[in-house]
């Protein structure tokens, strides 16, 4: 299957991200877990308008999962989820809030070390996710859809959309974590501990249930 390709802009982003020198990579999860809280919003609120949308709002929640032998990080909502459509383009191109605020941060001044502060300073979005996976694999299902489709990317050259299975409606966002070098150790993010700590400090204002998945030994 063709890979497409990120818009310019989303590119430069893209490639910061990668390649980010940020200290605080871990603010990824952040980002994440508030791609999550505001799909369920938007699920909530749906629910008020439209009368063949029935949701309980105890059942919205937010799973993380670690998984150290696949080496992966999943961040599961049961929000209102993306169709083919939605995944293109919101993926594939920076014209959302909070990223273009962070676009327009960067346009400001181009030195490295603002680009550090921006990093800290706005909310960078869903391609922070690079920050610590050398692949993304999103895998979602619209609210009144049956349909499933899998976005990926490496986030070096473009990104893949196929049709996929998914069995409820909302989003998981699998991170493959990069191996652990000199620049940092990523391992950290598989740790259930240090996942905990990340949350506590900047998600604990979240109003939905952030469940994690415990492994077996
Ligand atoms: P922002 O959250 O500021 O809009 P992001 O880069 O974090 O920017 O996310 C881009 C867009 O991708 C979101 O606006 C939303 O439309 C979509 N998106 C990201 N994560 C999810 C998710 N878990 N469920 C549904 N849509 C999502
Ligand atoms: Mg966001």
């Amino acid at each position: 299957m063709a890979k497409k390709q990120f818009k310019a802009e989303s590119k430069r982003l893209l490639d910061l991200m990668v390649n980010s020198i940020y200290t605080h990579k871990e603010i990824f999860l952040r980002e994440l877990i508030s791609n999550a809280s505001d799909a369920e919003d938007k699920l909530a609120y749906k629910s008020l308008t439209d009368d063949t949308v029935e949701v309980k709002r105890k059942d919205l929640k937010i799973t993380i999962v670690p998984d150290k032998q696949m080496r992966t990080l999943t961040i599961s909502d049961n929000g209102i989820g993306m169709s083919k459509e939605d995944l293109e383009s919101n993926l594939g191109t920076i014209a959302r809030s909070g990223s273009g605020q962070f676009k327009a941060g960067l346009a400001e001044d181009d030195k490295a070390a603002d680009k550090i502060d921006v990093i800290g300073q706005f909310g960078v979005g869903f391609y922070s996710a690079f920050m610590v996976a050398d692949q993304v694999t999103v895998i979602s299902r619209a609210w009144g859809s049956e349909e499933a489709w899998m976005w990926q990317s490496d986030g070096a050259d473009g990104y893949t959309v196929t049709q996929c299975e998914k069995d409820a409606p909302g989003t998981d966002i699998i991170m493959h974590i990069k191996a652990s070098g000199e620049d940092e150790n990523y391992d950290q993010y598989l740790e259930t501990y240090k996942l905990q700590e990340i949350i506590k400090k900047y998600s604990d204002y979240i109003r939905y249930p952030i469940v994690m998945e415990v492994e077996d030994y």
